[in-house]
């Protein structure tokens, strides 16, 4: 209707407006929903053309009695098909003030976009978000060509404040989405948060929530729609809402489409069970379990990987004595100030480094394949070229030597009080790795070996083994 009153106004003015009674009325768990206000926002309802042709002559009688007149250019109409329907829905033809109203296939109420152009009602909605969202990304990665690479703490908080809400937008009402949907929104968040570590297009996503303590997608979106049931389950039962939900559990426990019979089956697929009739508590369960499927999903999704050893084998040293580290959290190397040291540190941690043991995975037009065990360094030519040996074992290379003496120097004079230097040079390379990793006076020191190291090796030709030292070297073994 346009008008330029207060919301709080025009609810005070609309609060009589009422329609009659009709056989076709959309009922709620008992409770006829014809109509709803948002402010000036006026939707009607019906499950037919006769019901909904009666609604408008009543908003049309009540408009005439309070000197108002509805816009009939913003006054659209929406046929929604039955869930499943076979046959084609035939258009309605209906009228305001004597005139016909234009038929919409997509039109937004209250920030959500309802739309019949393809089978699923939310295609619309989901591609709006996933533009805005992409479109907040690219806003905040702008910045760094101005004020250099954002930090990755900042950019998290920056992630959550700006781009989260977009690829969450309504996902209580929407549901979690179907896997064409979630494709397009998650692809969003695995931009950015690559772009934040500084990893290429292709990297691991499991790295990217186990580094940066951020839920997938379809777990976050599954959470707040856990939580708004929550929030549902605690309304009085004549709140339209509350009525909604108890409509939806009544539907589904006929087995008939419905929002919360989704709801369960996105939660079965999760291993998490939601009874036939929800309570508070039972919700509560389920949250709680969802927080450990997501870790265990980031958990698994590590553990399964052939290119993540360096994480799998990672370990707290911070306090002196080895420790498991939490799954998902935001990792302590991740604020080095230096992002060429930060990205040198992230990259070898992460596998998303040029080392031999991980580029000569790929042919690059060879016509045959390189093992693991013949992807040797190119400097000694004796052991796979990969972090650890490159960061703390080959001797073949004067550069390496002189880098490697500068960092135990370095270390000399970082070391915390528990830890003496001839009980790190007894660690072997792994732990040794981990321990400079987890405390905090010794990771840039780390960041820096790498940075060089990375630098020697990639100002070398790389070792790249015939067929013939492959067949050789499988003698050997
Ligand atoms: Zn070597």
């Amino acid at each position: 209707m346009g008008d330029p009153a207060s919301p709080l106004a025009f609810l005070i003015y609309i609060s009589d407006f009422n329609t009659t009674p009709h056989a076709d009325d959309v009922i709620l768990n008992g409770v006829p929903v014809s109509h709803l206000e948002h402010a000036d926002d006026v939707v009607l309802f019906s499950t037919s053309e006769a019901g909904l042709q009666s609604k408008l002559d009543d908003l049309a009688a009540w408009a005439s009695l309070n000197q108002m007149q509805v816009n009939l250019q913003k006054t659209v109409i929406m046929a929604f098909p039955r869930p499943y329907a076979r046959t084609q829905l035939q258009k309605p033809q209906l009228y305001l003030y004597g005139q016909v109203l234009t038929i919409s296939q997509k039109q937004a109420y209250v920030g959500v976009t309802f739309s019949t152009e393809s089978s699923n009602l939310w295609d619309a909605h989901i591609r709006l978000c996933e533009k805005r969202a992409r479109l907040a990304a690219n806003k905040i990665l702008f910045i760094e060509s101005h004020v250099g690479s954002l930090p990755p703490w900042e950019g998290r908080l920056l992630y959550r404040s700006q781009i989260d809400p977009h690829l969450t937008w309504a996902c209580e009402v929407t549901g979690c989405g179907t896997l064409k949907q979630l494709d397009r929104i998650e692809d969003v968040q695995h931009y950015f948060l690559r772009r934040l570590l500084g990893l290429q297009s292709r990297s691991q996503l499991c790295v990217l929530f186990s580094e940066l303590d951020i839920s997938p997608l379809r777990f976050r979106r599954l959470e707040l729609q856990l939580r708004y049931t929550q929030h549902l389950l605690s309304l009085p039962a004549d709140h339209l809402a509350r009525c909604a939900l108890d409509q939806a559990v009544v539907n589904a426990r006929s087995r008939a489409h419905s929002w919360y019979a989704q709801l369960r089956s996105t939660c079965t697929a999760r291993e998490l069970q939601l009874s036939d009739a929800p309570t508070e508590v039972e919700i509560e369960d389920a949250l709680s379990n969802l927080s450990d499927r997501v870790r265990q999903y980031v958990a698994t999704a590590i553990n399964s990987s052939a290119k993540l050893d360096l994480l799998q084998a990672r370990r707290d040293f911070s306090t002196g004595r080895p420790r498991p580290v939490p799954v998902m959290q935001f990792r302590p190397y991740l604020r080095i100030a230096s992002t060429e040291l930060r990205h040198a540190v992230t990259r070898l941690l992460l596998s998303e480094h040029s080392l031999s043991v991980e580029r000569l995975r790929w042919r690059d037009g060879r016509p045959y394949d390189i093992p693991r065990e013949a992807r040797l360094c190119r400097f000694c030519r004796t052991a796979v070229e990969e972090p650890l040996h490159c960061l703390f074992h080959c001797r073949s290379s004067q550069d390496l030597c002189t880098a490697r003496k500068a960092f135990w120097s370095s270390l000399t004079r970082k070391l915390p009080s528990h830890w003496s230097l001839p009980d790190l040079r007894n660690l072997d390379a792994e732990d040794l790795f981990h321990l400079l990793l987890s405390v905090p006076t010794t990771v840039d020191i780390l960041a820096a070996l790498c940075a060089r190291v990375m630098n020697i090796y990639e100002t070398h030709p790389r070792f790249i083994p015939s067929l013939d030292d492959i067949a050789d070297l499988s003698e050997d073994s």
